[in-house]
């Protein structure tokens, strides 16, 4: 058992793609829950405290009996090494784990898929067709005096946005924070934003967003021609007189054809940057899908929704979606991963399924054709990596009260290791 310990600060937290570095968590004894201090975060907190202080690992299962990690991994690469297209997908992994799962995926032929796909294939598809223009964290919050937010206030996919942006900061003396298409609940929070050289406005939908930035543009582009509603036409001059303009969204939050729209915001900053700056900051990624992608990339050159098989590299960002995967039943195995949520469960189904996945996920890894193998979580019971929503900083996890569970890349070593043995 745990001695009580006093917090760990410069704790960086793993819950979600802002990666904040500020706060820090209470390890106390026995089942008390970790706490966390420092500061607020209703997502952190909820995160923390699926884990208990003291370090008891659950064992894994086999078809929901017990088992030691030796007999899962063999029934794993058994099970595996049978399959005709398995399905990696979840990956809520950090720069290791995802390192180490990508040969595996070679060598099995894997189809890998992060939990949140279609929200990662937003931006991603959009990136590809026409390039990006994006900002960091540390950017908006030294220099934006303006941030419009494109359908959402996306505090839901980062807590602490408002904090990380440095809204109501001095650094910024004045401010004007738009919402575009506002949901219910964004005009009260948005209130509370206001002060302190913080102006807000909402704008509310006379169309659906696709029309809304179409007009938005023409505004832009051509303000004598356009007829725009009035409140989009002083939005397109406010963002010509912006210093430095950031149109910040959460691709989980755009409706289908979200990539359409990303591209049309990229568009705009296209057209700003021309005489002023402007950039986009785009909010999602966390529980490791960001690093999966980038690992996944540097790794084949290819995306996330790629396959390394009898073909060669594959890149399908819409016939790879793993939802539309095991809906058409075009895989005969699911191999999950989700070290960081515990309610980031498989999908239900009847498929053979490998569960790599967090400590309490034990119930979802617990029936026939089923494996589990609990895995310690970066930044709790081990040190990793992850990359912030950003893109371009790498965060170090140190582990708050370190555990004897393997990791997402020991497991996968293993995995390896083990399908060679059987000649796959
Ligand atoms: S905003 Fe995200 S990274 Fe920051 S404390 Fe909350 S869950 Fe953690």
């Amino acid at each position: 058992m745990n001695e009580a310990s006093p917090s760990m600060a410069g704790w960086v937290c793993p819950f979600c793609a802002l990666a904040c570095d500020h706060l820090a968590v209470r390890v106390g004894q026995g089942d008390e829950p970790l706490v966390l201090q420092g500061g607020d975060c209703t997502r952190a907190r909820r995160g923390l405290e699926r884990f208990t202080s003291r370090t008891e690992p659950p064992a894994p299962t086999v078809d929901g009996a017990s088992a030691t990690l030796d007999e899962a991994i063999a029934a794993a690469a058994q099970r595996l090494a049978a399959s005709c297209q398995p399905l990696f997908a979840g990956l809520g992994i950090d720069v290791a784990g995802a390192r180490a799962l990508y040969p595996l995926a070679c060598a099995c032929g894997a189809i890998c898929d992060a939990a949140g796909g279609d929200a990662l294939m937003h931006t991603l598809r959009a990136l590809q067709d026409r390039g990006q223009f994006t900002t960091t964290l540390s950017e908006v919050r030294t220099r934006a005096d303006l941030m419009v937010f494109i359908g959402s206030l996306p505090t839901d996919v980062a807590p602490l946005l408002a904090q990380r942006c440095g809204i109501g900061e001095a650094q910024v003396p004045a401010r004007h924070v738009v919402v575009l298409h506002p949901r219910a609940g964004d005009a009260g929070m948005l209130a509370a934003w206001a002060g302190h050289g913080v102006t807000v406005e909402s704008i509310e939908p006379e169309g659906d967003l696709f029309s809304t930035l179409a007009a938005l543009h023409t505004a832009l582009a051509r303000p004598a021609a356009s007829a725009a509603p009035p409140a989009l036409q002083a939005l397109a001059e406010r963002l010509r007189r912006a210093r430095y303009a950031v149109l910040i969204g959460a691709p989980s939050h755009l409706p289908a054809h979200g990539a359409l729209i990303v591209e049309s915001v990229h568009r705009l900053i296209g057209r700003l940057n021309a005489g002023t700056r402007a950039a986009a900051l785009w909010l999602d990624g966390g529980n490791g899908a960001a690093t999966a992608n980038q690992v996944f990339t540097w790794l084949s050159g290819l995306p996330l929704r790629s396959r390394a098989g009898p073909r060669g590299l594959e890149h399908e960002p819409l016939v790879f979606g793993s939802t539309r995967l095991l809906e058409g039943a075009a895989v005969d195995l699911l191999l999950w991963v989700s070290s960081f949520d515990a309610s980031a469960v498989p999908p239900p189904g009847t498929l053979p399924l490998v569960l790599l996945g967090h400590p309490a996920q034990g119930p979802a890894g617990a029936r026939r054709d089923a494996v589990f193998i609990p895995v310690a979580t970066p930044g709790i019971g081990v040190d990793g990596h992850v990359f912030r929503t950003d893109g371009t900083v790498l965060m170090p996890l140190a582990a708050v009260r370190p555990d004897s569970l393997p990791n997402v890349a020991d497991v996968a070593q293993r995995l390896l290791q083990a399908l060679r043995a059987l000649g796959t």
